[in-house]
């Protein structure tokens, strides 16, 4: 049974750590490693000179510092030897071209302090109705291999976590990154209290597409009204009938018109959207939901980020914290 929530939290909880931006990678380079660090800025800046207009207010977001994933939890998800591997650098190369980064030091730091941050959502969720993670949304790592700039799988990690805590016993994972959740939906097909359900483009990455408990494969080109048409159907009719106590929700923006490795003609305003179906639904029906910022790529990182911080003024709005929501 979900807790209820009658009241919003007085403040949006928001996890970050600066290691999730401290990554050299080559120049030519396509994974926008800057923007965490960026939205973070933003955010501060943004809503700090917001908050400014009214001084009885207190500040909108209350940030938390995760610490990294412990180990042991890691091999508990994952086969034991490939995360011996990944972290001590002994991974075939065919194996770390499959992941897409060079090895180094600062990628396991940041990859292990990521999935720390996705469950310390998960726990701020339980605690107060909602979390953001500023992080997020590995959902290409498998069992034992890595894919598609995923290392570990942090939804898989937290999803578990989560059944954990106190009053939690089926938790759902709403992936709406434009790419299918393959390693979420292997590695947890055998959880019958985890529902997996991506709603991704059909023909794009990862090639193979393994079944979560709801797939909802849409075609390129979709456009902002058919897929919060189709999207809006099935999440309401899968919330009914499996009564999650908790969602993970990836937020991806990568189904965005303007993302370079996403194929959906999906205006801002439709991204916008998106989350407000998502957190607004939940916030009604009394679930909490612990949302992670996933995919988005884009050659301009300020655009990227403007993208993303969407997600953050939707919960302001929903949650009645502030209404800061301008497009
Ligand atoms: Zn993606």
């Amino acid at each position: 049974m979900a807790p209820v929530y009658a009241c919003s939290p007085r403040q949006l909880p928001v996890v970050y750590h600066p290691l999730y931006s401290q990554l050299v990678l080559p120049p030519a380079h396509r994974y926008p490693i800057s923007k965490y660090q960026r939205l973070f800025a933003h955010l501060t800046e943004d809503l700090t000179l917001h908050q400014l207009s009214d001084t009885t207010s207190i500040a909108p977001l209350r940030v938390f510092t995760p610490t990294p994933v412990r180990v042991e939890w890691l091999k508990a998800l994952h086969q034991p030897a490939y995360i011996d591997a990944l972290i001590h650098n002994r991974l075939p190369a065919a194996k770390m071209r499959r992941i897409g980064f060079p090895w180094s030091q600062q990628l396991i730091d940041r990859t292990l302090m990521s999935s720390g941050g996705t469950l310390r959502t998960v726990e701020l969720a339980h605690e107060f109705g909602i979390g953001i993670h500023l992080s997020g949304g590995y959902h290409h790592a498998h069992h034992d291999f890595g894919s598609g700039f995923c290392l570990v799988n942090d939804l898989a990690l937290a999803a578990k976590h989560a059944l954990t805590l106190d009053g939690i016993d089926t938790v759902m994972i709403v992936d709406c990154d434009v790419h299918h959740g393959d390693g979420t939906a292997t590695l947890l097909a055998d959880d019958p209290n985890i529902i997996t359900f991506s709603v991704h483009c059909d023909k794009n990455f990862p090639a193979r597409k393994p079944d979560s408990d709801i797939d909802l494969a849409l075609p390129r080109a979709t456009t902002t009204e058919d897929y919060l048409s189709a999207f809006g159907g099935i999440l309401h009719l899968a919330l009914a009938q499996h009564q999650p106590d908790l969602v993970l929700y990836d937020a991806g923006v990568d189904i965005h018109q303007d993302d370079e490795l996403g194929y959906f003609d999906v205006c801002t305003q439709g991204v916008y959207k998106r989350d407000h179906l998502v957190l607004s639904h939940c916030r009604q029906a009394g679930i909490p939901v612990a949302a992670v910022i996933g995919g988005g790529y884009r050659s301009d990182h300020q655009l990227l980020v403007n993208l993303h911080a969407q997600l953050i003024h939707t919960a302001l709005d929903v949650h009645g914290i502030m209404s800061s929501h301008r497009l």
